[in-house]
């Protein structure tokens, strides 16, 4: 029998998530307080984030439980499907087996609700009343304004100002879901009307808008500020991807050669590699494997980027973590996959890659989109555009294995959908996007603006 979908029975939801901190032959650097330059303790981030989210964040635990409420919402949506790409397989006549986890079912359309829905039941158990955060697309504020409306807590959204104009879709979902929607730079911060007064027309940026919404959470008891991806208790939540798809593969009798994701942050590449990546660290793994990250040649964040201390916002109020970073005043592109226009990593995908086991690698936003269109014709998902990224680099592999003559097995994760980016196809069928490389100098002269630490 032919299966195309391996689906999991809601009882084999995850009952904990991994913690690939456990795994690692050597510590992650220390976080450092942005002033002193000293090492953090857990008291410094109280104002921002619930006890139990900072313990999870410094733990060295290898699996931590995930609360029955929380699984019990999962449901919603979880276990996600494992698809195996035959019609794609078929149409790159390659002898490679080429499987995807679709995290486009989730009620927001992609990965995001994995970590939302516990950040929004932490802060919940801890009495909080409020939650702000920033967005760029808009696929976390919509995803964290979803768990907002299932937990009571009111959720407020800096959302970049370029896109809150020209993506009024999303907007309207997390209205929809109770969310107060802000253009960022906006006049209701210090660090938004700082941002106004010095250029009336910004049209704003992700490390702005974290900014606004970490200053908002500092400055009332009530708040709490959510973050989306990079940080490590956001990718240990995203690993039921992982933790999901090696008992998938088993019921498909395989194991990958290859596993590929997108990096953004690194949440729903952490998700779908960490759990795997665990095994072979500690020995376990049925047969060795390749990892392979894949991010915008326009934002080249771990191909071209620098591993450092660095700020992960501008006005540099967050603590400096040690990751890959375009230096935090890189203003990518405009391409249209928002989701990858970071200037920084997660600590965490930035130490495995630079420890070597994970091999970076960069594309074009053209490349990209033609491979989601490829996709859409022969699977009929359409990838979000940052998932695009991951469906090249498998494609790439696939095409690899036809010219190598071996039926190596390729594991990737299609973070999400792509119906509220539609527009970005649009322009795409039109003509309209362009390809951009920087030069070494650009990328020379955003590094020359990194903190020194000692
Ligand atoms: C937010 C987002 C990303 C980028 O974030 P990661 O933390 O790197 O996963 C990628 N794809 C989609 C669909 C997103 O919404």
């Amino acid at each position: 029998m032919d299966s195309v979908k391996y689906l999991l029975p809601e009882s084999d939801i995850p009952s904990a998530w991994y913690n690939l901190v456990a795994d690692l032959a050597e510590p992650l650097p220390p976080v450092l307080h942005p002033g002193t330059k000293q090492p953090i303790g857990p008291d410094d981030l109280a104002p921002l984030f619930p006890e139990a989210l900072i313990e999870q964040e410094v733990s060295t635990e290898r699996w931590i439980p995930i609360p029955e409420e929380v699984r019990d919402i999962y449901r919603q949506w979880r276990p996600s499907p494992l698809f195996r790409a035959r019609r794609l397989e078929k149409a790159l006549d390659t002898p490679a087996r080429i499987y995807y986890k679709y995290e486009g079912v989730s009620p927001s359309g992609s990965h995001k609700p994995n970590t939302s829905v516990p950040q929004a039941y932490y802060n919940k158990q801890a009495g909080v009343k409020r939650l702000s955060t920033e967005t760029g697309a808009g696929q976390w504020g919509s995803s964290l304004a979803f768990a907002g409306a299932l937990f009571g807590i009111e959720v407020l959204v800096y959302m970049v100002k370029v896109s809150y104009n020209q993506k009024p879709y999303r907007r309207a979902l997390m209205e929809t879901y109770g969310a107060r929607v802000v253009a960022s730079p906006s006049e209701e911060t210090e660090a938004g009307r700082a941002i106004i007064a010095k250029h009336p027309d910004s049209t704003g940026s992700l490390g702005i808008a974290i900014s606004e919404a970490v200053e908002v959470a500092a400055k009332d008891p009530e708040t709490k500020y959510a973050l989306g991806s990079v940080l490590n208790h956001v990718l240990l939540h995203q690993t039921v991807i992982g933790l999901e798809a090696e008992k998938q593969m088993a019921m498909a009798g395989d194991y990958p050669d290859v596993i590929v994701g997108c990096t953004g942050g690194g949440s729903n590449f952490a998700g779908i590699a960490f759990p795997f990546l665990g095994r072979k660290l500690r020995g376990e793994a049925e047969k060795d494997f390749r990892i392979v990250a894949v991010e915008p040649a326009a934002c080249p964040t771990l191909t071209r980027g620098k591993y450092a201390y660095d700020f992960g916002d501008t006005a540099h109020l967050t603590p400096l973590v040690k990751m890959h970073t375009l230096g935090s005043e890189f203003v990518p592109e405009g391409i249209h996959a928002g989701g990858l226009r970071y200037h920084g990593m997660a600590p965490l995908v930035s130490a495995v890659v630079s420890r070597g086991h994970v091999d970076p690698r960069a594309y074009h936003q053209l490349a990209c989109f033609e491979a989601g269109v490829t996709f859409a014709r022969t699977e009929g998902i359409l990838p979000a555009p940052e998932a695009t990224h991951a469906v090249k680099g498998a494609i790439d592999e696939a095409l690899r294995c036809k010219e190598e003559g071996r039926s190596e097995t390729i594991l990737f994760n299609l973070c999400g959908h792509g119906h509220f980016d539609l527009q970005a196809y649009m322009d795409y069928h039109a003509g309209l996007l362009r390809d951009h490389e920087y030069s070494s100098e650009e990328v020379a002269m955003a590094l020359a603006g990194l903190p020194s630490v000692g």
